[in-house]
């Protein structure tokens, strides 16, 4: 444990990582149900009495801050679908030491949203987006929406949210002729664009490596059309590797979480709707600090919790996976985790 700038507690795990990021999810609730992450129509969901009020999230932000976190995505579920976003987001980005305040949507509802979250303090997105034909987007979504989710992306990149980026999972035989169409569709209108190796979060999405499209395969297939040279990571600890366009520069990255994981990296956890800490995108285990909340823990009990879990974290969940798989080992069902729309991403 180090204290490295006033009154904020660095803290590192049993592997020597630094808790820097949050990904705070608000609802588990989705409009959409993407097959690789929420392909079931029916969920149990959390009750709404267990989902934190913005107060609390935006208490247990403070908390995270105090702890090191200087960077909070927004996530969810469908973020957009709670309720009065834009006052969790003002109360956020007011908050002492916040480097980074940014949002994860699939952008359905961002078209009347994106005024009043920008004025609230949101400066940049992530927006996921699979495909740009809309009956491919039918068949990903199992919704009818692409109009309105490009006219958000739209919205947004008028109101001079930036950067916007897109994120794409790719699955082999599924969308992966999808790929120089949204890389001409971002081209073509200025946005980052991240394509995601399929992983095999969940438990419901069944996940198999044969329908994962690797980063080289990705890589592949636009430099053949769109020379790339590499960029790098943005910054040790992001998850994707950058690359420009030989003819005009530009921004596409690969996020490799399967063939290339970056677990020594990961300097990010992850609160649920719930407000359970989550270690660990493929944990099935998480540290209850609702309870703390509602049991009137004061701050400093809460911030030995955060401080306890976080140096007792071992998880390297992606590079065991390939380890396992290199020895021709992995069972995707083995292991029980905690499903995505809990915890966004
Ligand atoms: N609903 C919002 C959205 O779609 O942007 C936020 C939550 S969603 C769970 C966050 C991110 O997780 C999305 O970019 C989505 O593509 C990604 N994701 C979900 N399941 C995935 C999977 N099996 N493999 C890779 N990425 C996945
Ligand atoms: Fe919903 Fe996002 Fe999951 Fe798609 S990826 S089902 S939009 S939470
Ligand atoms: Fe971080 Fe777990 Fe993903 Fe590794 S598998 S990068 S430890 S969230």
């Amino acid at each position: 444990m180090e204290v490295d700038r006033v009154g904020i507690v660095g803290i590192k795990d049993t592997l020597g990582r630094e808790l820097r990021e949050m990904r705070i999810s608000v609802t588990d609730r989705c409009n959409f149900r993407c097959s690789y992450c929420m392909p079931l129509e029916q969920y149990e969901w959390i009750d709404r009495r267990e989902i934190l009020t913005f107060e609390e999230i935006t208490r247990l932000a403070g908390l995270f801050l105090r702890s090191g976190v200087e960077e909070i995505r927004i996530t969810g579920g469908e973020p957009l679908l709670r309720h009065g976003l834009d006052t969790l987001v003002s109360a956020l980005a007011g908050l002492e030491g916040l480097r980074d305040l940014s949002l994860t949507t699939n952008a359905s509802h961002l078209k009347n949203q994106a005024a009043r979250l920008m004025r609230a303090g949101l400066r940049r997105i992530n927006v996921s987006l699979d495909t740009i034909h809309p009956a491919r987007f039918r068949a990903l979504t199992k919704r009818d929406n692409l109009a309105s989710v490009l006219e958000g992306l739209m919205t947004a990149r008028l109101l001079g949210l930036a950067p916007i980026k897109i994120n794409s999972v790719v699955q082999r035989g599924v969308n992966d002729d999808d790929i120089l169409p949204l890389v001409d569709f971002a081209r073509r209108n200025g946005f980052w664009l991240r394509f995601i190796e399929f992983m095999d979060v969940g438990n419901s999405n069944q996940w198999v490596s044969e329908r994962m499209m690797s980063k080289r395969e990705i890589l592949e297939i636009i430099h053949a059309r769109y020379p790339l040279e590499e960029a790098g990571r943005s910054d040790p600890s992001a998850p994707a590797v950058n690359y420009r366009y030989v003819d005009r520069g530009g921004d596409i990255g690969v996020i490799a979480s399967v063939t290339e994981p970056f677990c020594i990296g990961c300097t990010r956890a992850r609160l649920t709707a719930d407000g359970r800490l989550v270690l660990c995108l493929f944990s099935d285990r998480s540290v209850d600090l609702k309870r703390l909340l509602r049991t009137g823990a004061d701050d400093r009990e809460i911030l030995a919790t955060i401080r306890s879990a976080w140096e007792a974290r071992a998880d390297r969940y992606s590079e065991e996976r390939l380890e396992a798989m290199k020895a021709g080992e992995y069972e995707p069902g083995s292991r029980r985790k905690i499903e995505m729309i809990s915890i966004g991403g």
